[in-house]
């Protein structure tokens, strides 16, 4: 730059030349906080738009952080292609409108996390497409609800949860693709709690694997986001309708999740062995009445997931506690280290409360189907050494047992 360039210009074009090139490059990619891209052209600007030169043109179309987080989830999947959104929300907003407009029917598990459920009972249903819900479990109820009846129109996608969010039901993943594909209806799996460590529903027949990024893959709750992995043309036209409803996610937030990845595999393993460990200590617990933790031969999913996670159900758990919504006051009122958090999936144990919380004004006869009573505490195990989360617990709980044995006597 000339420097007898007047002083606002020179204010104004200081900083943005090219990056100069380099001998070396730097090991983490870098965050591309940039809103636009410069082009050379407009033969540029037409090779980019028809994919023939790679680059970027605004951020809402996605940025080269964005590309480093979806090349590696995608990697992670056995998947052509990812897309990233702002949400897990945004990504299967996204991802049911790419394939179901108004008139078109889906097929979705009744038993599906409390977000997912609302898009299924208010916000799909307001825009014309029609959700039938079903127990995932019940295979000829799946069955039938795929086939083309007279009266309704042959769905576009079945969609269903891993392992459910709170009740940790275990869908039989390649049974239902194989149903899916028996009908020409792609599945469309959320494996928020599974993550790819555990599950790549991909490899069983899913069309299409989907997670909240601010779960598993991040694992350090700084990063929001979702993420969604397939093929290459589905994945394009989930992209369109991220780039065209405005759902990007924010840089920062790629770039956070990119973080988590590399150590994805040690953290599940972990989780997991602390979660079967808690889930074990609770089963013994006389102040728990239920544990659900497919890990443990008494939960009804445990075959179906033997099979599907030889590595292992992961980290998330949940019981109910024999004094209901007192004694989980009590417990959630008296957790030391343990913080009472609703979301999951960090390095240290949280818990939450789904009834007050992601559940959070459903129908009382829904949540009952759903098995949300105020008596559920849900825990996400973290990486700790499984020993101190129990005597957190064990403490909180011992107040449950103490509270007990005071009202027998009153009694
Ligand atoms: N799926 C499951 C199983 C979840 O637990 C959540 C959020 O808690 C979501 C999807 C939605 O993801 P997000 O909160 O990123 O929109």
């Amino acid at each position: 730059m000339p420097p007898s360039t007047a002083f606002a210009t020179r204010a104004a074009r200081a900083g943005r030349g090219a990056s100069p090139s380099a001998v070396s490059r730097p090991l983490m990619p870098p965050i591309y906080q940039s809103t636009v891209y410069a082009f050379e052209s407009l033969a540029d600007v037409d090779a980019y738009y028809e994919g023939d030169a790679p680059g970027a043109v605004y951020y809402r179309y996605g940025t080269p952080t964005h590309a480093a987080f979806e090349t590696a989830v995608a990697a992670l999947e056995g998947a052509e292609a990812a897309v990233a959104a702002a949400s897990g929300m945004a990504v299967i907003t996204a991802a049911v409108l790419s394939l179901a407009g108004a008139g078109d029917r889906i097929v979705a598990d009744r038993y599906a996390y409390g977000g997912t459920y609302t898009l299924f009972t208010t916000e799909l249903p307001r825009l014309g497409v029609e959700v039938t819900l079903v127990d995932v479990q019940d295979h000829a109820a799946v069955e039938r609800a795929l086939a083309r009846g007279t009266d309704a129109a042959h769905p576009t996608a079945l969609l269903i949860e891993a392992l459910t969010n709170p009740s940790l039901r275990v869908a039989d993943v390649p049974a239902l693709c194989a149903l899916g594909g028996a009908y020409d209806v792609p599945v469309i799996v959320d494996a928020t709690f599974t993550s790819p460590a555990l599950l790549r529903p991909l490899e069983h027949g899913a069309a299409l694997s989907w997670h909240s990024v601010a779960k598993y893959l991040g694992g350090h709750s700084a990063a929001t986001g979702g993420v969604i992995s397939g093929r290459k043309d589905m994945v394009g036209a989930i992209c369109d309708k991220i780039v065209h409803l405005g759902g990007c996610q924010g840089v920062q937030d790629a770039w956070l999740a990119l973080l988590g990845l590399p150590t994805l595999p040690l953290r599940m393993a972990a989780h997991t062995q602390t979660a079967h460990t808690v889930a074990e200590y609770l089963t013994a617990h006389p102040a728990v009445e239920r544990v659900y933790y497919p890990g443990l031969p008494t939960h009804p999913g445990y075959d179906v997931a033997q099979r599907l996670y030889p590595d292992g159900c992961g980290g998330m758990l949940s019981f109910d506690l024999v004094g209901g919504e007192t004694a989980a006051c009590l417990v959630l009122d008296n957790l030391g280290e343990i913080a009472f958090a609703p979301s999951l999936a960090d390095v240290a144990t949280t818990v939450s409360y789904p009834y007050a919380t992601s559940h959070r004004g459903l129908p009382d006869d829904t949540l009952r189907a759903m098995d949300v009573g105020k008596g559920m505490i849900r825990l996400s195990a973290g990486i700790e050494d499984p020993a101190d989360v129990i005597a957190d617990l064990d403490r909180a709980l011992s107040l449950c047992a103490e509270g007990a044995a005071q009202r027998a006597v009153r009694l």
